[in-house]
C-alpha cells in the first residue's frame, strides 16, 4: 500500500469572484480533503483546484460549478500536508485560530484555538465558520450557556470555541467518523476533552442527545439542505428561551431557511454576511405565542 493512497484533483477555471464562491460551494458540497484557489495576480483569472480520496463526479461537479470540471488522478504525493502548511492564521472574533506552523505567533488577548484540519472541514478559514466564531464571541459579551450543541462539528473549532468561552459541556457531533475522531483530538489539544463529548450521529436525534436533553444553544453550520430536512428535529433540540445559530447558507436561503424556524415559533435576531454566505441566529421564545 503506498504511504498516501491516491488522490484525485479536479480543476476549474472562473474569474477571481466565481472562483471564490465555487470553492465554497466544492468545500461545503463535496467533501473534498483540500480546496485551492490560485489568483492570477494582474487579471481577472482564478483556477479552483479541489482533492478527493475517491473520484469525484465530475458531472455534480460541473453543475455546482456551473461550467465544466476537469478530473484526473494525483500521482502519490501527501496533498493535504502541502495545503495545509502555508494556511495563515485566522481572526474572528476574539478567537485566533491557528495550526502546528504558526504556533510561535499566538498574539496576547486573544482565545487561542490549535486546529489541525486532518480530514475534517473547518480551519476557520470558510466565512461560514469565521461568522459562526464571531456570533459566538459576541454572544459570550451578554449571555452564558450551560449546554450547547455543535451539529456537524467538522474539525469540531465551534464546540472548542464554546466550552473555551463559557467553561461547559458542548456536544460535537457529525455523521463522518473521520470529523470526529479529528474532534476529539482537537479538544485535547486545547485542553477541552473532558468538556466536549464527541461521537457520530446523523442531526440532533441520537440518543445520547435526547438524554442529554434540551440545549440552550445550538450551532449548526451546514448546508441549507440538511438545515431544512432537519428542521423539525433541530428545532426540538432547543429549550425554550434558547438560541439557534444556522449557517453554511447563502444569501439567497436565508429567507426559505427561516421560514422553516418561523413556522416552528423561532423568530431571528440577527444575519451576518460575508462573501453571500449567511449565519443567523434565532430564538427559541419562553412561552408558545
Ligand atoms: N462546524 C464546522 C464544520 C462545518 S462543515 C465549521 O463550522 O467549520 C459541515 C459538517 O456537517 C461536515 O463535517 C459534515 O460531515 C456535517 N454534516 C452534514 N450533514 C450532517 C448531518 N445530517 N448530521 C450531522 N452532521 C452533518
Amino acid at each position: 500500500m503506498p504511504i498516501n493512497p491516491p488522490l484525485w484533483k479536479a480543476t476549474v477555471s472562473a474569474t477571481k469572484e466565481e472562483a471564490r464562491n465555487i470553492a465554497a460551494a466544492f468545500e461545503l458540497g463535496t467533501a473534498p480533503q483540500a480546496v485551492i484557489v490560485g489568483e492570477e495576480p494582474f487579471e481577472d483569472k482564478a483556477e479552483v483546484t479541489a482533492l478527493y480520496p475517491a473520484m469525484p463526479d465530475s458531472d455534480f461537479l460541473s453543475r455546482l460549478a456551473g461550467r465544466a470540471v476537469h478530473v484526473m488522478l494525483l500521482p502519490d504525493v501527501d496533498w493535504i500536508r502541502l495545503s495545509q502548511q502555508g494556511l495563515p492564521p485566522v481572526r474572528a472574533g476574539r478567537f485566533f485560530v491557528y495550526g502546528k506552523h504558526d504556533a510561535g505567533k499566538v498574539p496576547d488577548g486573544v482565545i487561542a484555538m490549535r486546529i489541525e484540519a486532518g480530514m475534517a472541514f473547518g480551519t476557520g478559514h470558510h466565512e461560514t465558520t469565521a461568522l459562526c466564531l464571531g456570533i459566538l464571541s459576541d454572544l459570550a459579551k451578554t449571555r452564558r450557556f450551560r449546554q450547547v450543541l455543535d451539529l456537524g462539528c467538522g474539525t469540531g473549532l465551534l464546540a472548542i470555541g464554546a466550552a473555551k468561552l463559557w467553561k461547559r459541556n458542548a456536544f460535537a457531533v457529525d455523521i463522518d467518523p473521520d470529523a470526529i475522531a479529528v474532534t476529539r483530538e482537537n479538544a485535547i489539544l486545547n485542553g477541552v476533552g473532558s468538556l466536549v463529548e464527541s461521537f457520530v450521529a446523523d442531526g440532533p436525534t441520537h440518543p445520547r442527545l435526547r438524554e442529554a436533553g434540551r440545549f440552550d444553544l445550538v450551532i449548526a453550520n451546514i448546508l441549507a439542505g440538511p438545515l431544512t430536512r432537519l428542521s423539525p428535529a433541530i428545532s426540538a433540540a432547543v429549550k425554550p428561551g434558547g438560541l439557534l445559530v444556522l449557517s453554511g447558507l447563502l444569501e439567497w436561503q436565508e429567507i426559505a431557511v427561516s421560514g422553516f424556524y418561523r413556522s416552528r415559533g423561532f423568530y431571528p435576531l440577527k444575519i451576518r454576511r460575508e462573501h453571500h454566505w449567511s449565519a443567523m441566529i434565532l430564538e427559541r421564545p419562553r412561552c408558545k405565542r
